[in-house]
């Protein structure tokens, strides 16, 4: 797909999660700036398809979309590189994206910032997971950030569009993990910090 079918899917992309993104100041941000558009554009090609885990089964791309939202509105951040790195943050994890084709496209500090937060997948889940406990406090600003907006979207997600055979204590088990890993991120955002908080709150006493 060359890079001008990119920018036409963003286009479409954008429009669709206007209406649905909660954060539509950030969301504007996405629109606004043509770098943020071609990464939009490049990740929605490759999430093509995907869904989200949830029962709204919501395109994936609204995903990594509303990521780079909060992080623009609630975090005021409006550093590109971080924002591009936001919207394409699970493109090497769970698309056939590689690293070499990410610092060919959107350069070399993209390319660090979202390898930073991909997972290992030859690991074990609950490897991973713990990993992901571990290494939060040794990351870079930019990848903190990132990791703790992804947070907020995820624990939204599993209280408010919960994968269909989780059942509460599997939801309530995802909090308590989140939770350890933002520890670790803590001192990076205020906001952010704040905004996580506020949403394990809330989604703890939706599932009870
Ligand atoms: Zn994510």
């Amino acid at each position: 797909m060359t890079e001008m079918h990119w920018i036409a899917l963003a286009e479409s992309v954008l429009a669709e999660t206007e209406l649905t993104t909660r954060f539509s100041k950030g969301h504007a941000a996405c629109a606004a700036l043509p770098e943020l558009r071609r990464a939009t554009g490049f990740a929605a090609w490759r999430h093509e398809g995907q869904l989200r885990k949830g029962e709204g089964k919501a395109p994936y791309i609204h995903h990594p979309i509303e990521v780079a939202a909060i992080l623009a509105e609630i975090g005021d951040i409006s550093d590109v590189d971080v924002l591009q790195a936001a919207v394409l943050h699970d493109t090497i994890e769970d698309t056939p994206t590689t690293s070499e084709e990410l610092e060919s496209l959107f350069g070399a500090r993209v390319r660090d910032i979202v390898l930073e937060v991909t997972d290992d997948k030859n690991l074990d889940k609950l490897v991973r997971k713990e990993k992901q406990v571990e290494h939060a406090p040794h990351l870079t600003k930019d990848a903190q950030v990132l990791k703790l907006a992804d947070k907020i979207s995820n624990v939204h997600d599993v209280a408010f569009s919960k994968p269909v055979d989780w059942a509460p204590e599997r939801q309530l088990a995802y909090f308590d993990w989140a939770s350890r890993v933002v520890d670790g991120l803590r001192g990076c955002n205020t906001a952010l910090e704040a905004l996580f908080d506020e949403q394990v709150a809330r989604s703890r006493d939706a599932v009870g």
